[in-house]
């Protein structure tokens, strides 16, 4: 038997069931020590994104770790195992376990983006440490015949063509694992919100809204909940597009992003969905969308560093406007379109927008006012309590055009119609529209002075002026609206397009 302990050093693998980091170190019949680092660079109030212009963490995702490191805590406990959860970057912590423990292997996760392939780097430097691939419903080795296209589409359909399985059974749960090593921290509190600097990171409950606890159990509670429960998964490709309430889609990202769930126990359980209820068009949608998350890592593995260059992949020669006011307003929700508004404020009081409103308010920064998309992606990754590098960077990147593939750009008024018709949703997050009929409530900009004072509307003029048809205006938008500045947006207004005329 080997003697030597392994460490498993743990990042967004936070569960039990289908961890194949916890089966390798099972396997191995030595100590294993469980441990996650609270790397101050990430998990601190006061930590800055790359390009400074946003929190690196917000607190509801902080919240949301430190409640699944709990969870986490007492599933290993239950199995004869702990966790040690240490303030420090993992270079750093594991040299003083390391230091403790004297001979040591670790065990960790591949990860797809730079910043945590340093981690590796700087970490494979203290101990001997073993990579294996983690957390996608199709695993690399089973796409080893299956070349990486760009387009998500012909990827997939050859993924889907070449019959690749997702692995059955995953990895079971653990009935036990080795007992750890005598260590330090074992039993040590997890530091609270409060330790790492943060304050308010309460969630505005509007409209039947879904505050995530972090944690496995959580997971597999909303998995039972949406699949069985509730009955959902036979409708989700028509609901799919909605915006309000907690039930028009799956709502798992928070759980699989930290991996309290993995991919392929939702796939199961799809799959079993099937065998017991219904096969139809929504079961397989949801296996679709992992799909897409699938992709995205497999995008960031080929792309490396280049996920987060401003000009993308293929060196695009786009050029981004800098304008911290539009980005404030966008920020904050006060474009004066209303569509782009509310997603925006539900973000930053929810830490959650659906996918819709995130190909929206997208397109928005990125089309119309022609801001630089990292600045977009930076703020989303501050505040998405389900944030992962790949899926972030890289839908920002599918948004800005950048990755060779279809340019998404959409018309937000257009938008506005399809998705939320009778202003259900915009007056949720916008209660200064509350009493304008839909479709008026958005195009505020479009009712008359008479109108406006009637309907008690007071709403920010918009930034870019939006039409009907097409994808808005070129060109850079119009400056924010500062004192005289007004006088010739109110004179603009006057003359609507025929197109916004229509619109009403
Ligand atoms: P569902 O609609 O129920 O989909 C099921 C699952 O499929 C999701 O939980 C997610 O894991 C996966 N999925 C669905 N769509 C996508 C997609 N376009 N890309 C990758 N995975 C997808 N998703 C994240 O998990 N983290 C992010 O940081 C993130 N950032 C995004 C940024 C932008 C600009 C855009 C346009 C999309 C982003 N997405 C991100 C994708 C998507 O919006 C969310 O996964 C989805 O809204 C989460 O809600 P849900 O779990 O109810 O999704």
């Amino acid at each position: 038997m080997a003697s030597k302990a392994t460490v498993v050093w743990l990042r967004d693998e936070l569960r039990v069931h289908d961890n194949a980091l916890l089966a390798e170190a099972a396997k191995r019949g030595a100590p294993v020590l469980p441990v996650f680092c609270l790397d101050p660079r990430v998990f601190d109030a006061s930590a800055k994104s790359d390009l400074g212009s946003a929190q690196k963490t917000g607190a509801r995702r902080a919240k949301f770790v430190l409640e699944s490191l709990e969870d986490l805590r007492g599933s290993l406990k239950d199995l004869g195992s702990g966790l040690v959860v240490r303030r420090g970057s993992p270079q750093q912590v594991l040299a003083d376990i390391c230091e403790e423990l004297g001979d040591i292997t670790i065990i960790s996760s591949e990860a797809a983006c730079s910043e945590e392939q340093r981690d590796e780097a700087a970490v494979a430097e203290i101990a001997s440490l073993t990579k294996v691939w983690d957390g996608t419903l199709y695993h690399r080795d089973d796409l080893a015949y299956v070349p990486f296209k760009d387009q998500f589409t012909a990827w997939r359909t050859s993924v889907e063509k070449g019959d690749t399985p997702v692995r059955a059974d995953c990895f079971p749960r653990p009935r036990d694992l080795p007992a750890p090593p005598s260590c330090s921290g074992l039993d040590d509190a997890i530091p609270s919100l409060t330790d790492l600097g943060y304050g308010d990171a309460s969630v505005d409950k509007r409209g039947d809204f879904f505050d995530p606890r972090g944690g496995e159990s959580a997971a597999l509670e909303r998995l039972q909940r949406y699949v069985w429960d509730e009955d959902r998964l036979k409708t989700y490709f028509d609901t799919r597009n909605g915006m309000v309430g907690q039930g028009y889609s799956t709502k798992f990202a928070p759980w699989l992003a930290r991996g309290c769930l993995s991919p392929r126990r939702v796939a199961h359980e799809c799959a079993r969905y099937e065998q017991e209820r219904v096969a139809n068009k929504s079961t397989y949608w949801v296996k679709f969308e992992l799909t897409w998350r699938d992709y995205f890592v497999y995008y960031a593995h080929k792309y490396g560093e280049r996920l987060f260059f401003p000009y993308g992949v293929k060196g695009s020669s786009q050029k981004w406007r800098v304008d911290s006011n539009a980005l404030r307003a966008w920020k904050e929700g006060r474009t004066g379109a209303p569509l782009v508004d509310a997603n925006m404020r539900e973000l930053l009081k929810t830490g959650f927008m659906s996918n819709r409103g995130r190909q929206n308010v997208a397109s928005y920064l990125v089309h119309d006012l022609g801001l630089d998309w990292r600045l977009g992606a930076e703020h989303f990754e501050e505040l998405l309590v389900d944030y992962t590098p790949e899926s972030n960077w890289g839908n920002w990147h599918a948004a800005a055009g950048l990755s060779g593939g279809r340019i998404n750009r959409f018309n937000i008024l257009k938008q506005s119609k399809d998705y939320d018709a009778n202003g259900e949703y915009v007056k949720l997050w916008c209660p200064e529209l509350e009493k304008v009929p839909a479709p008026s409530c958005h195009a505020p900009w479009l009712l008359s002075s008479s109108d406006k004072e009637r309907l008690g509307v007071d709403y920010p003029p918009p930034l870019k002026t939006l039409g009907f048809k097409g994808g808005g205006k070129k060109g850079p938008p119009p400056k924010k609206a500062k004192g005289g500045d007004r006088d010739k947006i109110k004179a603009k207004r006057r003359h609507k397009s025929r197109v916004q005329a229509s619109y009403l």
